[in-house]
């Protein structure tokens, strides 16, 4: 189980609060003119897709609806569709870019469950490969936004609006 969850425990995005901004997420929520610089690669009416800058692996995306609740049971139904269906994109998408061989999706409920930032829900999917756990979350540490990220970013954000355009 360790194994499984900790992808989770490796968040970040600390760079990215600006200071009189006490939520990250809403904070990204807010600066709609500002994608590229916060890493978002798409919005829809209920949730926007980010990537993690400091991820667990590559391609390591968050999808986070714009309502900033704690627990899942806050939620409207619409809502989770549309994380559901965003979910389901970037499995199609990350397939394409990046060839994984299995995925962790999921999201941690309260700080307990590993979350970093528990006070607004978000899902994570976080593309696999067999033996990444041993060196990955060294990785997911360095706190360079490197090119590759970069690269990253702008292959997702281009696959996924071809694909699935709002
Ligand atoms: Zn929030």
């Amino acid at each position: 189980m360790e194994r499984l969850w900790s992808p989770w425990r490796s968040e970040y995005i600390e760079t990215l609060r600006s200071p009189d901004e006490e939520c990250v997420f809403c904070d990204i929520a807010n600066r709609e003119n500002e994608d590229e610089k916060v890493f978002v690669v798409q919005r829809r009416k209920f949730n926007y897709v980010v990537m993690n800058i400091y991820p667990y692996n590559n391609g390591h995306m968050l999808v986070v609806p714009y309502d900033h609740v704690d627990n899942i049971t806050q939620l409207e139904d619409e809502v989770l569709n549309e994380s559901m269906f965003l979910l389901k994109s970037l499995t199609t998408v990350l397939a394409g870019i990046f060839k994984p061989q299995g995925f962790n999706l999921g999201l941690n409920l309260g700080e307990a469950a590993g979350a970093g930032i528990h006070e607004h829900l978000h899902f994570h999917i976080v593309p696999r490969w067999k033996g990444d756990s041993n060196f990955m979350p060294v990785l997911g540490k360095t706190k360079v936004i490197s090119t590759d990220l970069k690269l990253g970013y702008e292959k997702i954000r281009e696959q996924i609006n071809r694909l699935f355009p709002v």
